[in-house]
């Protein structure tokens, strides 16, 4: 890693996560769930509440961007494939490896760019789905025939579902207040280079091939479709040597949806490319 590399600072975007279909994200195992569903979601071991891991968001982000630019997948992470520069100068130009990461025996790469974090429902959607009759706690059951392939018998078999309509949020930071500010941002993305920031465009790009795609399992039988609602993008951005802001910069109001906020980040993007050329 070089010597130089210095934090210039982090843009921060904020975005509601709406549940168009029902929602599959497994859990693995581990305790029986409820009910005991043959598949059921992955829940907060305290709140008992589904959750939307940001591990999953960006996992989906990052492969449907890779498919998008072609890009060789290359390495095996457990089940899955994906794509790894191997050598130094491919990383280099390369915005999947910086955005994404790579693994942590790749001696040349500089830190993950894009760091997202876990999702939780929002105040408004647990009272509304506390106060609904759902099959599970917060939940849906969905049967399915599963069609057995030694037998072609259709068996059943009930998949949990977070219901259409939940919304997701990032985590509230602020104890004192229910305002928009008492809340982090979804996504957090680092800056160490005017580069970075020119690569940004990636993750909303990612986000949009997200949109079309599902988010967790049995998505090509119609669950897991998302939407990103009230899109803002924020920074902490400071000269060398003072301190690290406290509060984030928020860059104008939200924008209502992702097709809205792709259309105006090349003028918010323009916005803070000038904070980092000074310093
Ligand atoms: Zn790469």
């Amino acid at each position: 890693m070089p010597t130089e590399l210095r934090l210039r600072g982090r843009l921060f975007l904020d975005a509601e996560i709406h549940v168009l279909t029902g929602l599959h994200i497994g859990g693995a195992g581990g305790k029986v769930a409820i009910g005991g569903v043959d598949s059921p979601v992955i829940r907060d071991p305290i709140t008992d509440e589904p959750i939307l891991p940001g591990s999953s968001l960006k996992g989906k982000m990052r492969s449907l961007l890779e498919r998008w630019g072609g890009y060789e997948p290359n390495h095996a992470i457990g089940q899955a494939r994906i794509h790894v520069c191997k050598t130094e100068e491919r990383y280099r130009n390369c915005p999947v490896c910086h955005i994404f990461g790579v693994p942590g025996e790749i001696s040349f790469a500089y830190p993950t760019r894009l760091v997202v974090r876990d999702a939780f429902l929002t105040d408004g959607s647990r009272e509304v789905l506390r106060r609904a009759d759902t099959d599970l706690p917060f939940t849906e059951v969905k049967w399915e025939a599963a069609i057995d392939r030694v037998t072609s018998a259709a068996v059943p078999r009930q998949i949990e579902r977070v219901p259409a309509g939940a919304v997701f949020r990032a985590p509230r930071i602020r104890a004192s207040d229910a305002s928009d500010e008492a809340h982090g941002a979804l996504m957090v993305y680092h800056i160490y280079f005017p580069q970075d920031l020119e690569w940004f465009d990636h993750v909303v790009e990612a986000m949009g091939l997200v949109e079309d795609d599902y988010l967790g399992g049995y998505g090509s039988r119609g669950s897991g479709q998302v939407a990103f609602r009230r899109l803002r993008l924020g920074h902490k951005i400071a000269s060398p040597r003072t301190p690290y802001p406290e509060d984030i910069t928020w860059l104008g109001d939200p924008s209502p949806d992702l097709t809205e906020f792709r259309r105006q980040l090349p003028e918010l993007l323009g916005q803070i490319r000038p904070l980092l050329s000074s310093g």
